[in-house]
């Protein structure tokens, strides 16, 4: 069995749905209708109507790891958000992420790298291959990430960033931010909690704040 992605929560705007029903609430002076459970609902609204520029007052941070450079390329190509990436100029190729597909296929991708001698790092790096591992760190906002989601759960999305997103999406989840996503179709799911993809099982790690993806049947 591969191991794919690691997507782990490193921080999320504290009481997020009551903050963007505050920033919200400013516009027709109704804050006097702010309750102790009024958030839900109105963040819903906001929803409903399209109003979606107040949800960009909360955000989350992740860090993704163990994806490929392809996978890092399609998703920092989502510029509403902040990115801190592992240095391919300070950190060598160590690590490469094999498609399923290739799964019987020999592939020795670090001789390539290696057999060049003494090469400076930085200059090294202009031999490696979109499969090298990768890390990064992400900030989106709640209306990016919205955004994200729904580009990255679709049919047409690659296997890889879709694993990510299904990661981001359950992490949201289960952290109780279930009405954001309500029209954002997750991926189909076994009773055993398998993805629609048939490359992967996903697993929660360490609690509810860390996802990682794997393949099966290999
Ligand atoms: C299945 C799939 C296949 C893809 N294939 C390709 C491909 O073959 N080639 C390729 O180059 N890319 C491809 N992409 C990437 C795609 O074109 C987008 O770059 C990526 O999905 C990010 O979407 P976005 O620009 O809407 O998001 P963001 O950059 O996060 O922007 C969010 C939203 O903000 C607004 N916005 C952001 N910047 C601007 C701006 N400058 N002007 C006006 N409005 C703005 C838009 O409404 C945008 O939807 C693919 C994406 C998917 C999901």
């Amino acid at each position: 069995m591969r191991e794919y992605c690691k997507v782990e929560l490193l921080s999320i705007t504290p009481n997020a749905l009551q903050l963007i029903e505050r920033a919200g609430r400013i516009s027709h002076k109704s804050e006097d209708k702010i309750t102790i459970d009024s958030a839900p609902k109105f963040v819903e609204m906001l929803i409903r109507l399209g109003h979606e520029s107040v949800l960009e007052h909360a955000s989350a941070t992740f860090e993704i790891s163990n994806i490929s450079r392809v996978c890092s390329h399609q998703l920092v190509r989502h510029r509403i958000a902040s990115y801190t990436q592992e240095s391919q100029r300070h950190c060598k190729a160590d690590k490469f992420i094999i498609p399923p597909t290739f799964c019987n296929v020999p592939v020795d991708f670090p001789k390539v790298i290696t057999s060049f001698g003494d090469i400076p790092q930085e200059d090294l790096r202009y031999f490696y291959i979109n499969a090298t591992a990768t890390s990064i760190i992400v900030t989106m906002n709640f209306r990016s990430l919205r955004h994200f989601l729904k580009e990255r759960l679709s049919k047409a999305a690659q296997w890889e960033i879709k694993g990510v997103a299904c990661c981001v999406y359950d992490i949201l989840l289960w952290g109780g931010f279930e009405l954001i996503l309500r029209d954002i179709s997750p991926l189909r799911r076994t009773a055993n909690g398998t993805l629609d993809s048939k490359y992967f099982l996903m697993s929660c790690n360490t609690g509810s704040d860390m996802y990682s993806i794997q393949s099966i049947g290999d």
